[in-house]
């Protein structure tokens, strides 16, 4: 199975051959980088450990270059950090039982680039090939500029898809600017309950970006758990972790839809709430 840039990555943790692999794919999550997919595609990991009818696919999209570098990793040159964060990568995927860790390799520039070709057809190729039913994005309010152009590049790959290959949901999911801002009917609360043993370990292999001091390990638990408490004042809590999403389905059920109109309306949703409450009380 060959991609597009010279640096990238399959890997396999049980060694099927990588065509059984990308088609037995029920969940894909696609992200920037090293690491995005356990904090935005959680949701679909644990949902599929462990269960024989469901599997995980994940996709990186960039090389890891220029990522922060401390402590034991601070004198590794960029080349180095690459490979240590591709290692990462299929170490989480080996731990969470993946049926796939594919990273595409990209430079993060080359990402940004308006419709970048080689990305879309890659992308186009995993989409059309595994089929997802679930498919994990960034969402288009995230504050990482890499994410957002990943998130734009997978927008324009699903249009290229013919419809009746498309996923049957897809979730812009947080990671840079968490998504509490967006208001209760505009939330995607999924549950991620299941095997809670999972998270800490999962994140915890990626100690190039936790040893500077960043417990990303530790943030996503209280988050997760954050989001459940903090969902609605009046009720108890029916599940004890969740995280949010934005439902981005819309955006490839319609082709003509505009990804900035469609992605600001959340944000006038929520100035309209606030005005709303102001105005009334004052
Ligand atoms: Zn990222």
């Amino acid at each position: 199975m060959q991609f597009r840039h010279s640096k990238h990555d399959v890997f396999i943790p049980d060694n099927t051959d990588p065509w059984t692999a990308l088609r037995r794919v029920t969940h894909l999550g696609i992200v920037s980088h090293q690491d995005d997919l356990e904090i935005a595609a959680y949701h679909g990991i644990t949902e599929c450990f462990h269960d024989k009818n469901k599997w995980f696919g994940g996709v990186v999209v960039t090389d890891g270059a220029g990522s922060p570098r401390k402590g034991a990793y601070a004198s590794y040159t960029d080349e180095e950090m690459q490979k240590e964060r591709l290692l990462e990568q299929r170490k989480a995927a080996f731990v969470g039982e993946y049926s796939i860790q594919i990273q595409l390799g990209y430079p993060s520039e080359e990402v940004k680039r308006p419709r970048h070709e080689p990305c879309i057809a890659d992308l186009k190729f995993i989409l059309e090939h595994a089929q997802p039913e679930i498919l994990y994005l960034h969402n288009p309010c995230d504050r990482h500029d890499t994410h957002v152009a990943t998130f734009l590049r997978c927008i324009e790959a699903l249009r290229d898809l013919p419809k009746e290959m498309r996923p049957k949901k897809v979730y812009g999911c947080e990671v840079w600017r968490k998504l509490d801002w967006l208001l209760a009917n505009d939330k995607v609360m999924l549950s991620v309950d299941k095997h809670p043993h999972l998270l800490r370990p999962l994140l915890g292999v990626f100690d190039s970006q936790i040893a500077g001091g960043k417990r990303y390990d530790l943030a996503e638990e209280g988050l997760r758990h954050a989001n459940a408490t903090y969902f609605d004042s009046h009720t108890t809590d029916g599940a004890e972790s969740l995280n949010f999403a934005m439902d981005m389905t819309p955006l490839i059920e319609d082709d003509q839809l505009d990804m900035e109109q469609f992605a600001t309306r959340f944000v006038r949703r929520l100035e309209d709430d606030v005005r709303e409450r102001v105005r009334r009380f004052m």
